[in-house]
């Protein structure tokens, strides 16, 4: 893999003029060769496909096809899927270095890029058997086809175990009916990972994972979601009609379907973490660069102390969710728990991409309400970490949960 970054890195050539050392993440520098030349792969790459491009993606709702490609090709769609399988072989720590600075420049291409790694690919190579990873792993790696993860409905979506969408055994078959929403990919992906309830007798125990490939007879999209954010990215809804899917499509085994959800959102969580760190340093970005090139009462208002303690409160928040992030996705490539720590690290990034989008835009004064400076989008893309992939009050909920584990109720 490293070979193959370097062979990147010549590609691309040097980084554009406006990349600095100095806004390199100071901590990096801890880290191994390959953690650096991934960083420095998609920092490159960030800046010179993504960050150019992002207001027009934004603007449009236009779903950045050719970057997702050229992010397959570089081995960013399967990050941690093993070589053999087509994926990067890496691990959730390259995952999510990547994916801040894929975020950095474009969110909504981190968005698709998190969809596909963590909740798509994740459980499928997770539980899948060997004719499913072939069918449903390997072609999905490439950047062509990507997939998606089917788990909300209308009626329920932080009460996930409360699932109404049916999977009917139909002998040779499984019946599918009922409707998903707000699935992001939906649109283009090829395949979801979707959960159904076998038997609503036992509630959350009943439900299963299925793995549905698209197009299918039985299988309807709703309309494209008008969003704040994220507005390059494609969520619908999925409406199951009778739709029928052959037997050995169950993800693992009857009944399993909510651990599976449970423990995909456990690791999807460290990629929104890092999707929000990078739309983060995207607001630190643009208001360091505009505080030292502004000037009032005679001087860049960069040497004010006002300005200057909110650029210190940003950049603290900023590095200790990174931590953080960094932490859960070092704790899971040991194979450690992380459920806990994928929370905090979630709930702490997701409030420090909208408090620094936030002051960021007060920073800039005027220019940053207006769509010419990119700090609003960043606002808008950053608001959307606090809600999927559980919202904050639900990784509270679950930090609370792990507490109560640690500690017990007396
Ligand atoms: C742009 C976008 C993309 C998405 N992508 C996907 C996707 O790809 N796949 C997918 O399956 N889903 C996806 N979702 C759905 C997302 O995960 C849910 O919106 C989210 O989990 C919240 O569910 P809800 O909207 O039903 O809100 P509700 O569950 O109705 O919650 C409403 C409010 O009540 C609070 N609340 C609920 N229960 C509790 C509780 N027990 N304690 C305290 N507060 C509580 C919530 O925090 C929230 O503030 C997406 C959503 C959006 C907007």
């Amino acid at each position: 893999m490293l070979k193959n970054f370097s062979k990147i890195i010549q590609t691309l050539g040097p980084a554009p003029a406006t990349v600095r050392q100095s806004r390199c993440i100071a901590s990096l520098s801890a880290l191994s060769d390959t953690y650096q030349m991934l960083y420095k792969t998609c920092r490159d790459f960030a800046e010179g496909e993504l960050k150019p491009n992002a207001a027009k993606y934004d603007r449009d709702h236009l779903y950045p096809g050719e970057a997702i490609k050229k992010m397959g090709e570089l081995g960013l769609m399967a990050i941690a899927v093993p070589e053999e399988h087509g994926g990067a072989g890496l691990d959730y720590l390259a995952y999510s270095i990547a994916l801040e600075e894929i975020s950095r420049g474009c969110a909504s291409a981190g968005v698709i890029m998190s969809v596909n790694n963590s909740l798509y690919l994740g459980p499928v190579m997770h539980w899948g058997n060997d004719k499913q990873k072939e069918q449903f792993v390997t072609p999905f790696c490439t950047g062509e086809t990507i997939g998606c993860f089917a788990l909300s409905e209308p009626g329920n979506g932080s009460d996930a175990g409360a699932a109404s969408t049916t999977a009917k055994d139909g002998g040779d078959k499984w019946v599918l009916n009922g409707t998903k929403c707000w699935i992001t990919n939906g649109f283009e992906s090829k395949a979801s990972v979707v959960f159904a309830t076998t038997d609503k007798s036992l509630k959350h125990k009943g439900i299963s994972a299925f793995i549905v490939p698209k197009p299918i007879k039985g299988l309807e999209l709703g309309k494209k979601e008008d969003k704040l954010g994220i507005r390059g990215s494609s969520t619908c809804s999925l409406m199951f009609e009778d739709c029928e899917i052959p037997k050995e499509n169950i993800l693992g085994q009857p009944g399993l379907g909510f651990k599976i959800a449970m423990m995909t959102l456990d690791a999807g969580r460290i990629g929104i973490a890092s999707q929000a760190l990078g739309i983060a340093q995207a607001s630190l970005d643009v208001a360091a660069e505009y505080a030292s090139k502004r000037t009032a009462f005679g001087k860049p208002i960069m040497k004010l102390q006002a300005i200057q303690n909110k650029l210190a409160d940003m950049a603290l928040q900023l590095e200790a969710a990174r931590l953080l992030t960094w932490r859960a996705a070092w704790l899971k490539d040991n194979k450690k728990p992380y459920t806990k720590e994928a929370a905090m690290a979630k709930l702490a990034a997701s409030e420090a991409a909208t408090f620094l989008s936030h002051q960021c835009i007060q920073i800039l004064g005027g220019m940053g309400y207006v769509s010419d400076m990119p700090a609003e989008r960043h606002y808008r893309d950053a608001r959307i970490t606090e809600i999927y992939e559980g919202t904050s009050e639900i990784q509270r909920l679950v930090i609370a949960g792990q507490l109560i584990k640690e500690y017990g109720l007396n």
